[in-house]
């Protein structure tokens, strides 16, 4: 049932903790190919709703689709493998390692039919992702002599490697200066070109207003706007819930 139009099918999504409702009820649908963003203001349930999306907490109620596949109760290793690739807010690398062999650790994901088979092959789709970001030259370089804007570019590159079906980014660009942000934002641009599906999770809404094609606001677990960047940004719900907060 693969090849759709929708990459991702998220149906009243809920996460509740005890008595609070961190998500309630939320729909998402995520178009194949560009930018989707999911915005809202701290406490809003973006980082609950990522985690219920990539598995790490369960789900209280709602229903996950992958490409067609229900992905709901699926442990976070099956959805890596069913396509699912994401990136952390706090950088995940192994930092005795070189860029290259962190890399290497995305493209073995099981699932990825898009290398072939042998060391040789998970080495090149490695410093393809890597060249990609812009890193290639640096491929045998520790983890530790890279600026940390450089090591969440290399943690892109990993997902990538993996060749997933949806990419969820959880707010890349926490930490980065401005520089680091404009090269961010290019970078997003050449990976949705790509034909690569991004779900990017953010507070800023400059990023995503200039990188996203469609956005969803959450607002206390509940989604108060949905549609196309220009006009949900506009939206008197968004700006009020922005200015609250
Ligand atoms: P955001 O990412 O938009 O800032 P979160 O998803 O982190 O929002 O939080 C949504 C709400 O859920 C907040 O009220 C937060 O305090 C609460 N929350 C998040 N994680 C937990 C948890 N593990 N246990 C209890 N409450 C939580």
């Amino acid at each position: 049932t693969s090849g759709g139009d929708i990459v991702l099918e998220v149906t009243g999504l809920s996460k509740h903790f005890g008595g609070l409702k961190a998500v309630d009820g939320v729909d998402i649908a995520v178009k194949r190919g560009g930018v989707h963003a999911l915005i809202g203001p701290n406490g809003s349930g973006k980082t609950t709703t990522l985690n219920v999306l990539s598995g790490l907490y369960k789900a209280t109620a709602g229903r996950i689709v992958l490409d067609g596949t229900d992905i709901t109760n699926m442990a976070p290793h099956q959805r890596t493998a069913a396509g699912l690739g994401r990136t952390f807010q706090n950088i995940r690398l192994f930092r005795s390692m070189t860029a290259l062999e962190n890399v290497e650790i995305g493209a073995e994901r099981p699932g990825n039919t898009m290398i072939g088979k042998g060391e040789d092959a998970l080495t090149e789709r490695a410093m393809e992702a890597l060249t990609f970001v812009g890193l290639g030259n640096r491929a045998n370089e520790l983890i530790s002599s890279f600026s940390y804007g450089h090591q969440r570019l290399i943690e892109i590159a990993r997902a990538l490697a993996s060749n997933p079906t949806l990419l969820l980014l959880d707010e890349p660009a926490a930490g980065l200066n401005s520089t680091e942000k404009l090269e961010l934002h290019e970078l997003l641009k050449r990976i949705a070109a790509q034909g690569l599906t991004i779900l990017i999770i953010d507070h800023d809404m400059t990023l995503v207003s200039e990188a996203a094609q469609h956005i969803t606001v959450l607002n206390f677990g509940r989604r108060i706007a949905d549609g196309e960047s220009m006009a949900v940004l506009r939206h008197p719900d968004v700006v009020s819930a922005y200015l609250g907060s």
